[in-house]
Parts: C-alpha cells; structure tokens; sequence
C-alpha cells in the first residue's frame, strides 16, 4: 500500500502551472499583468523562437525590495489582496499568488528588480528548482527585468503540445496586443528575433488611441467604426464598434474588456450578437473593442484561473445595458428604409 506524502513545493507548482502556463503567451500574459499591475509606464518585451527560447519583459513599475524577491517566487505569496473583503472588490489583474511560482517551476527564471526609493538592484536566479535561490547584486535602472528560457524544459510532455514557433508567436502577440488595447497610458514595445514588431507609445487623447488601434487592428477597422460612450444605472460603456458593413467571418475582431480587464464572455458575447442580429447575414460576426466599467465589488473576476470569465452580480441588467446601447448606436446611423442587412465588406 502507498502511504500518503506531501508534493514537494516544486512538484505542487509544477502541477498548478498546468492550469495557469499553457504556452509562452500565458507567461506574456502573466508578466505583463504583473508590470501593469506594477504601475509600469513602459513595457519591452523581446522574444525569441516564438517566446518557446525566451522571453524577457522589461518594466518601469514599482520594483521589488530584496526582502520579498524570494517570496514573489513562492505559490500563493501575493502583494495584492489580504483578507476575503479584497478579493470582493479587486483592482488589481493578479492576485492569486501563482504567476511566478508556476513559471519559475517550469522555465529557466531570472528575476531582477530594483524598488522604488532603493539604490541597489538584485537578482533572484530560479532553475526549475524549489524555491530556495540565491539572491545576488545586479545592476537594474528602477522596474523589473524577468527573463524567461527554455520553457517547459524539465516538463518533456508539456513541451510536446507547443506549436510551429509562428504559432506561438502569433498567441503571444494576441495577448500584447489585448494589453495594449486595455493600457493606452502605457508604452508597449515588442521585438521578435531581435526584430522589432511595434514600438507603441503612451498615449492620453482619442486621436493617439485611434493610432494605437489602427497599428493594432488595421486602419480599415478605426474607417469602418463608430465611437460609443454612454453611461446609466452606474454602467459606463465606450469605445468602439464596427459598422454593419464591416463584418468578419471569424469572431476575432472582437474585444471586449471590464474594467480594463480583457474578458471572454457568453453575456455579453450574447448581448453584442443580439445588437447586430438585425443588421448581420447569419454567419457573419460583428467588429468591436468595447470597454465596459463598473463598481468592481458587482463583478466576480475569481472564476477561472486565467480570469478570462467573470460573472455579473446583476447579469440581466449589464445585458439589457449592452444590448440596447450597441444596437440604438447601430440604428442611428442606418438609413431608414431599408430594413434588410446591408452589403459586406471584409478586412
Ligand atoms: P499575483 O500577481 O497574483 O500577486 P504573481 O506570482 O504573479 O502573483 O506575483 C507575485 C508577487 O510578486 C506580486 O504580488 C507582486 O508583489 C510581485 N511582482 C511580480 N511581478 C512584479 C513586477 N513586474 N513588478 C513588481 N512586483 C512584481
Ligand atoms: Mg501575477
């Protein structure tokens, strides 16, 4: 008979980061969550083969004093919520403690941070092992460098399931570009091979952001889209969405954020199809990079580890929002005899 024992704490993470690293884009996803959650300005992320060699994130934010290096190493170690009463209005993007344990667990991780109001730099070195890692002196301008190699090379069967480096790059460049959508107040600069693939600077006002959007997703979107922004019952919705005659056969030019969270929801996924319903052929799909804000406490970010669900204290009454808004936007600009759905026109 087998007695029962404890995972070691390597084995334990390595566990959890099949739920939370899939591939090199969930570990751009989870750095850069981070920086931003930082309060980073500026982002620069260079990858090489597709991110699957390695990824380096760069950022300005608030740093990491040596003390709590090796602990921001450690599962369920999180600067961000305390008590239960946190969780329930959370702001921050991370806050379940497992980003860096799990990647570190299965990558070749180097942390290097300086604080804020520090002199000195340092450097946490973590190799697929348990978290006990030196910590050395290093040279780092006030941020965080975190450099990622060789993911999955002590998993052989995760490393199995990683696609053609194109693949992998084109994930990853999805969910910079999602970032980017939700932080236009922060640079983003990404580089592939050594090559840089765009530069995006910070940007404040409408005409910038309209720039941000057309590097991001093509200039034809920002030509063939109307701007929204409409408040009631403490629900503000704005953004952007695409006329009738914009459509897509694939559902992906479709953002849709809460509360600067990149969300992937059946309500309002449901709630944006409805708007469109009459002004679509079937089978086409609308474009749109929406962004919903509310009183965090009224909605659930905690659902999924990846956070890409929430769930809605008052569902009803954020469909209800959503559905009437996009589609009175939509009726307003439609010629009004004709009811039938208007020609296409594809990217
Ligand atoms: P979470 O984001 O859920 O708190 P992580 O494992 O992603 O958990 O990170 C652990 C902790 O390490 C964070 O709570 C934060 O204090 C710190 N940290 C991680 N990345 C950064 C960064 N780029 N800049 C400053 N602090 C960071
Ligand atoms: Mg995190």
């Amino acid at each position: 008979m087998q007695r029962i024992h404890l995972l070691s704490p390597r084995l334990a993470n390595q566990i959890a980061a099949g739920e939370v690293v899939e591939r090199p884009a969930s570990v751009v996803k989870e750095l850069l969550e981070n920086s931003l959650d930082a309060g980073a300005s500026q982002l620069d992320i260079d990858v090489e083969q597709g991110g699957v060699r390695r990824i380096k994130i760069r950022d300005n934010g608030t740093g990491i004093v040596k003390e709590d290096l090796s602990l921001a190493l450690s599962r369920h170690a999180t600067s961000k919520i305390i008590t239960l009463d946190d969780l329930e209005a959370v702001r921050t993007l991370g806050f379940r403690g497992e980003a860096l344990a799990s990647i570190s667990s299965v990558s070749r991780m180097h942390l290097t941070s300086q604080a804020e109001n520090e002199v000195e730099a340092w450097r946490v070195e973590a190799e697929g092992k348990d978290m006990a890692t030196a910590i050395r002196p290093a040279s780092h301008p006030q941020g965080t460098t975190i450099d990622v190699r060789d993911l999955f090379f002590n998993t052989p069967a995760r490393r199995k399931f990683l696609r053609t480096e194109k693949t992998e790059f084109a994930h990853l460049e999805e969910v910079v570009k999602r970032l980017a959508l939700s932080r236009y107040e922060t640079g983003f600069r990404l580089s592939h091979n050594g090559k840089q693939v765009y530069d995006l600077r910070p940007v404040t006002d409408q005409l910038h952001a309209e720039h941000r959007l057309a590097t991001l997703l093509g200039k034809k979107f920002i030509e063939n889209s109307l701007t929204l922004d409409v408040e009631a019952a403490g629900l503000r919705l704005w953004g952007w969405i695409g006329l009738p005659t914009f459509s897509r056969s694939q559902a992906d030019l479709q953002y849709f954020f809460v509360n600067g969270r990149v969300v992937k929801d059946k309500l309002v996924a449901h709630a944006v199809r409805q708007a469109y319903r009459d002004v679509l052929y079937n089978g086409r799909h609308p474009t749109f990079v929406l962004y919903l804000e509310l009183d965090p406490s009224t909605v659930d970010v905690n659902v999924h580890p990846t956070k890409h669900e929430v769930r809605f204290r008052d569902g009803r009454l954020v469909h209800d929002f959503l559905f009437s808004r996009i589609h009175k936007a939509i009726a307003d600009v439609r010629p009004e005899s004709d009811g039938a759905p208007t020609g296409m026109q594809d990217v």
